[in-house]
């Protein structure tokens, strides 16, 4: 194919109208999102979304310091979310609930390293009310005062609204005076009403997702937005999916990134159902992902790659993919690892640094809100982790 575009040899010729829509910063149509996933010229598709984001971010990439913290593996959708190897029913084999002594004492790993953020997702569980979880952030808050709280997904908080018989709005009103700054994006899925009613037919639809999250941009709560690939979606969902979330950030610019989230088939139902134990996404599957977020999301500044689940090697090569923003430290990753995940649970500080630069590019420590805490690294200490 002759290169009038300036991406090179493009071998893909559906990629070539494509080329020149993000050359001249034009909006991508569903059609174009459908092309992207069914290229299997998957350098071509990276070039164009390494411009796309070059021209966004340049050269920097960013990452933060956080740490996860998951209250309760209990869920009343245990048995309906089958493609979900984290939760259990109460009286199952491994089910946990923490006390809010127990989570301070795991929240105490903080100290001492340079954490930033509580990400504090967890099961729907039947008893555990509203004030347990605010209680949880006034108690973080008052010890550890410059950790950012970012917790609770569009799922839980709709749970919590059924269970107290209160609006979303009071939900995330409450939750909001408590400490909590930030959502994060997971529970979205694939909102395709047939994936859903194959996947997690009893979880919030794709259109009371978005409730939740415009309800969130509206209290003035930045929230972050997810996609769950790889099991039983077609690209036309994946293009639906996109464009809902596009549609939204056109009205609030309430998302602060897009986080493509790779299926894990072990442990649950639907890798059963598959044939797919021990087979997660491909790397060609995990890049693909990214690269197509980049160029299809206009308006949503970063595209993060999430290391845990697709590996820090696959997470260095998206960002030559498209991507400017990786997961953090994280320190306890428990989701993904009960799934089959075979990475560290911990990804130390300056082995993040190292991993960036690494990919020839510029790290960039930021907070929450994406603003940068720190860009120099030269005098690096690394961070001991205490056991717990
Ligand atoms: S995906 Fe979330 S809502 Fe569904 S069973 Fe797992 S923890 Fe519960």
């Amino acid at each position: 194919m002759p290169d009038s575009t300036g991406f090179g040899r493009l071998r893909d010729s559906a990629l070539q109208p494509i080329a020149e829509k993000v050359r001249a910063g034009v909006r991508l149509e569903p059609a174009d999102g459908v092309a992207l996933y069914a290229t299997s010229d998957l350098l071509g598709l990276g070039a164009l979304a390494d411009f796309a984001n070059q021209r966004q971010n340049g050269d920097r990439v960013f990452f933060s310091a956080n740490q996860h913290i998951n209250p309760t593996n209990v869920c009343v959708l245990r048995n309906t979310c089958v493609f979900c190897s984290f939760a259990r029913m109460p009286k199952e084999d491994g089910a946990y609930t923490r006390s809010l002594e127990e989570v301070y004492a795991e929240a105490e790993q903080a100290r001492g390293m340079p954490t930033r953020e509580f990400h504090i997702v967890g099961g729907l569980h039947p008893k555990l009310r509203l004030s347990y979880y605010t209680d949880m952030f006034r108690g973080l808050k008052a010890r550890h005062p410059g950790v950012h709280i970012k917790a609770l997904t569009a799922v839980e908080i709709a749970h919590l609204a059924r269970i107290e018989k209160l609006s979303i709005r009071q939900v995330l009103e409450e939750l909001k005076s408590s400490g909590l700054s930030t959502l994060p994006g997971g529970g979205a899925e694939v909102f395709s009403t047939a994936v859903r009613a194959t996947i997690a037919e009893r979880k919030l639809t794709g259109a009371e997702w978005i409730a939740v999250h415009r309800e969130a941009h509206a209290l003035g709560i930045p929230t972050n937005c997810t996609m769950l690939y790889g099991h039983v979606e077609t690209p036309e969902d994946r293009v639906e999916h996109l464009t809902m979330l596009r549609d939204l950030q056109d009205d609030t610019h309430g998302f602060l990134t897009y986080i493509p989230l790779a299926y894990h088939p072990d442990h649950n139902q639907l890798g059963e159902e598959l044939g797919r134990v021990g087979s997660a996404t491909t790397g060609y599957e995990d890049l693909k992902n990214v690269a197509v977020a980049r160029l299809y999301f206009d308006n949503i500044d970063h595209i993060k790659t999430h290391w845990p689940m697709v590996t820090p090697f696959m997470s260095q090569l998206a960002l030559a993919f498209g991507c400017d923003d990786v997961e953090g430290t994280v320190v306890y990753e428990r989701v993904y690892h009960e799934a089959g995940a075979r990475t560290d649970m911990h990804m130390p500080y300056g082995r993040l640094v190292e991993l960036i630069r690494g990919a020839g590019k510029q790290p960039v420590e930021r907070d929450s809100l994406y603003q940068p805490i720190r860009e120099s690294f030269d005098d690096m200490v690394e961070e001991p982790l205490a056991a717990v």
